[in-house]
Formats: C-alpha cells, structure tokens, sequence
C-alpha cells in the first residue's frame, strides 16, 4: 500500500506539474482538432451549398475574394492578387488576349505574352489550391468519421460516453467557442 501512494506525484511536486502541463497540452491539441474539423465542415458547406471558397490562411473564416481565381479573402491578398483584384480580372476574359493582339512593336507584344502567361500560370496554381484545400477539408471530416465509428465499435459503450461526457466538460471549461458564421446566415435566411 505505501509503494502505491509513493506512485502518486504529491500536490505541488514538479512531477505533479508536469502531469498537468501534458493534461493541459492535451486539451488544446484537442481543441485545435476540433477547430480543423468544425472549419473543414464549414469549408465543404459553403462550397456544396453555393460553390465558394473560405480564406485558406489558417484561423481566418473569411470567403475568399473572387469566386473563381482567388484562394484568399479581400484582406489577406497577396500583392499581385491585389492588383489583380483591382484590375477586375475576374470574370473578364478579355485580359488574355487584349494585351498581346493589340500591341504592334514585337518586343512589347513578347513581354506583354510572358506577363500573361506568368499571370495565367498564377492562376491555375490557385485553381489547384483550391482544390486541394477542398479535398483536405473533405479526408478531414471522413477520417474524423471513421475514427468515431472505430471508438463505437471497439470500445465499451460505458466507458466510450464517459469519456466523451468528460471531454466535453474539460472543453467548455477553456471557453472556447465555435462561431460559425455560415450556420449564423443560414438560421437568418430560414
Ligand atoms: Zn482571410
């Protein structure tokens, strides 16, 4: 009986702490899982439900600035996606061709070439961030899934909600929120 008290870390001793300290790092690895899953959903949501993108810099909620060529909101634009936010690129075609078929000198008409087809290279790597994001949100959520299907099938049904139950308490009680700004304009337009 004294071996097993000794095996207990005494209140206040580093080892105590340290225990604590991992409890805790634990906590918000999981806050921050459930933050990715919860902005996955809403990324697939909003993409499913009015074919838009979300920001991809991480933390921001943000639609991104276009529908068709931008990856980031109006705010976080990267300098040359800012002029071409400004230069209303999108959805204007005429950009492609303008350039270069109006422009006589051939040594001009060369550059102009070079900058749309840099301009041109830009975009479709966007397209493709885009997409990858998408699908990441989308392996996201299936994991996620199978992984709480697993936790149903292999562990005791007591044991299983139990744990959930303390999660869940442990959770709350770091105040964190999940605000969904999707959900909040879907509730306002029903
Ligand atoms: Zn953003």
């Amino acid at each position: 009986m004294t071996s097993e008290m000794q095996s207990i870390p005494a209140t206040g001793s580093a080892e105590l702490q340290k225990l604590l300290i991992l409890a805790d790092e634990e906590i918000a690895r999981q806050i921050i899982n459930r933050q990715h899953l919860y902005w996955a959903k809403a990324r697939v949501r909003l993409f499913e439900r009015k074919e838009l993108h979300m920001c991809r810099r991480s933390g921001c909620r943000n639609q991104v600035a276009g529908k068709n060529i931008f990856t980031l909101c109006e705010s976080h634009l990267r300098g040359w996606e800012r002029d071409w936010f400004q230069e209303q690129i999108e959805g204007n075609t005429n950009w492609m061709k303008s350039e270069c078929s109006e422009e006589s000198d051939p040594v001009v008409r060369q550059v102009n070439i070079i900058r749309r087809d840099r301009t041109l290279e830009l975009v479709r790597q966007n397209v493709q961030l885009k997409e990858r994001l998408l699908s990441e949100a989308y392996k996201l959520i299936e994991d996620h899934d199978s992984k709480g299907y697993e936790r149903y099938v292999f562990l005791p049904n007591t044991f299983r909600l139990d744990l959930n139950q303390r999660w869940e308490m442990l959770i709350a009680a770091t105040g964190v929120q999940f605000v969904d700004p999707y959900d909040e304009e879907e509730e306002s337009q029903s």
